[in-house]
């Protein structure tokens, strides 16, 4: 057997094309585009990218995006001021402070400081307890994002058995409460999983976000399962540097019924999901029919 490849590219895309087509419609309804702040600190060159990779997207989709990039010195009162002000600026819809912050700074104060209703991230413990609430909400991106691939390629999840493996406040935890919202049953695995070739064997979707280089090998995979893998690893592989998931793609291949790669896989939608979640907020803050 060799697995499909669930090609996250081309899914990011038709959801970008959805998005951006929403927007006209924002803008005549309100007289102003959604609007996504993204707050960087420092200079971590990985985390510029990232920054500059989103305020060009939401460009892109006729979305209005407020970058703010603030020495490595800013004070945490410093921070939670601009955070004050983007959550009094109404022209701002979505918050995202990008993460890890310097050394110095404490991120939990600063993400619970975000208006819940621009949390675009999903990070503020209100949108986590809401989520288990069955409320709605803003959803963290990547799990959102693992989740809708996994609907256009399954369609009804319902009875499925499936194993999170990784248990972070950003993946894991959203992820399995997010299946088990679609009546998967849902085991969560982590570093002090006993067996967890076996458990994940049991598994008819495996969504990996563990940050273990190729660590689930093709022989731990039920055949004919779904593999999400959400994880991204620099490694040199013949001299070359080289970026690699949580699963051994090649073996994986050959027992999986489908599989994301790494990279094009997860990666393009959970920045397409925060566009996504920004016209969500926007809509929402405006009492707007929310996209579908
Ligand atoms: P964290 O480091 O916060 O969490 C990793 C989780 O994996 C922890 O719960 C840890 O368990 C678990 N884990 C670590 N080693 C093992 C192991 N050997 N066996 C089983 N579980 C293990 O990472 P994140 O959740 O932030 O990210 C996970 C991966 O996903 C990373 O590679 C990251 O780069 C990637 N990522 C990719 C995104 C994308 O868009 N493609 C977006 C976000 C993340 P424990 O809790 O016991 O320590």
């Amino acid at each position: 057997m060799t697995a499909q490849t669930i090609d996250g590219k081309a899914h990011a895309d038709g959801l970008g094309a959805r998005i951006s087509g929403a927007i006209p419609s924002f803008r005549e309804q309100t007289g102003r585009p959604p609007g996504l702040a993204v707050v960087l600190v420092g200079t971590d060159p990985a985390s510029e990218v990232y920054v500059s990779s989103k305020g060009r997207m939401a460009r892109k989709l006729g979305m209005a995006s407020f970058e703010h990039i603030l020495p490595e010195a800013t004070t945490q009162q410093q921070l939670l001021d601009l955070i004050a002000q983007l959550n009094a600026d109404d022209s701002v819809d979505g918050i995202l402070v990008q993460l890890p912050l310097p050394a110095h700074l404490d991120s939990l104060p600063v993400i619970e400081a975000i208006d819940p209703a621009k949390d675009v991230d999903g990070l503020h413990p209100s949108s986590a307890g809401r989520l288990v609430s069955g409320l709605p909400g803003l959803v963290s991106c990547t799990p959102l994002g693992c989740l809708m691939l996994l609907r256009s390629q399954l369609g009804n999840l319902s009875g499925l058995d499936a194993v999170v493996v990784g248990r972070s406040i950003l993946v894991g935890k959203p992820m399995a409460q997010l299946l088990l919202a679609e009546n998967c049953t849902v085991s969560m695995a982590h570093s002090r999983t006993r067996d967890l070739p076996g458990k994940i064997r049991q598994a008819d979707i495996v969504v990996a976000a563990a940050g273990q280089a190729e660590m689930i090998k093709g022989d731990w995979i039920k055949p004919g399962a779904t593999v999400i893998d959400v994880g991204t690893s620099r490694i040199v592989r013949d001299g070359r540097k080289t970026l690699v998931g949580d699963v051994e793609f090649a073996s994986a291949c050959g027992v999986a019924g489908a599989i994301t790669p790494v990279p094009g896989g997860v990666g393009p939608m959970t920045i397409m999901c925060l566009m996504h979640n920004t016209l969500l907020a926007a809509c929402r803050r405006k009492a707007l029919a929310e996209p579908r």
